[in-house]
């Protein structure tokens, strides 16, 4: 899969891009990620990508003009691309809405900054906005990092296991049951005597009834839908 971040900190990447799975990922082909900087594309002499918002109002709206020939720079090449705008208004990204992006095989990911983005842009060459949740952050850079992140682990050899895509939590509807690893026995409290018992049987029956359990507890909403 291929993924362009469209940014004007393509910095605050690096580290995250190089680290763990997802720098697995990379380092093994499965995705390869392309930081853009948005200011490379102004065509203003100082560079300026951000202006005034018409009718007033606090702070700056970024230009559409750089982010316009940005991503059309990359359509040149693949008409395809799915271009995908970070915004607080934009569509929750739950684990379905990340399956469906994993599907694609390329994909734009616009980080907005300031007050956010010209209309023009969203109504001329974005797909689909997608929100991280109910909060204002002050850029798209984090919200694009959870997007690359939950799609990438979707994706066919990433995880060390197909199994670990199984058995997770939100996979029919559920949350994830508690997990334990070693010792047996931390400061008193001991791993449910079911885990040790080696009976596959028993175990999956314990681990449904604790998701279904701790999904009555903290996300009675998904079952109700
Ligand atoms: N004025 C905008 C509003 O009230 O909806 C907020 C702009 S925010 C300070 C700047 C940028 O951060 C947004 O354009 C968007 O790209 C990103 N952003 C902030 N919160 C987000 C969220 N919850 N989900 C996705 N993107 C978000």
């Amino acid at each position: 899969m291929k993924i362009d971040i469209l940014s004007l900190f393509p910095e605050m990447f690096s580290g995250f891009l190089n680290s763990s799975i997802l720098g697995k990922a990379i380092e093994n082909g499965i995705i390869q990620v392309a930081l853009i900087n948005i200011r490379d594309f102004s065509r203003d002499k100082h560079r300026r990508v951000d202006d005034y918002p018409y009718g007033g109002g606090a702070g700056m709206v970024m230009m559409p003009q750089p982010l316009y020939d940005a991503v059309s720079s990359i359509k040149k090449e693949h008409p395809a691309a799915r271009v995908v705008l970070t915004s607080p208004r934009g569509k929750p990204l739950v684990q379905k809405k990340a399956q469906q992006l994993s599907q694609e095989e390329h994909m734009v990911i616009i980080c907005g900054h300031y007050e956010g983005i010209d209309q023009r842009i969203v109504d001329s060459i974005v797909d689909e906005e997608i929100s991280i949740g109910d909060y204002v952050l002050t850029g798209g850079e984090l919200p694009a990092m959870v997007i690359v992140d939950a799609v990438t682990r979707l994706l066919p050899e990433v995880l060390g296991s197909p199994r670990s895509l199984e058995e997770e939590s939100f996979k029919g509807g559920l949350l994830e049951y508690p997990q334990y690893t070693r010792p047996a026995e931390f400061m008193g409290m001991a791993v449910p005597e079911v885990l040790l018992s080696g009976n596959h049987k028993r175990i999956e029956e314990w681990r449904r009834e604790k998701a279904l359990e701790a999904t009555r507890k903290f996300r009675p909403d998904l079952l109700e839908s």
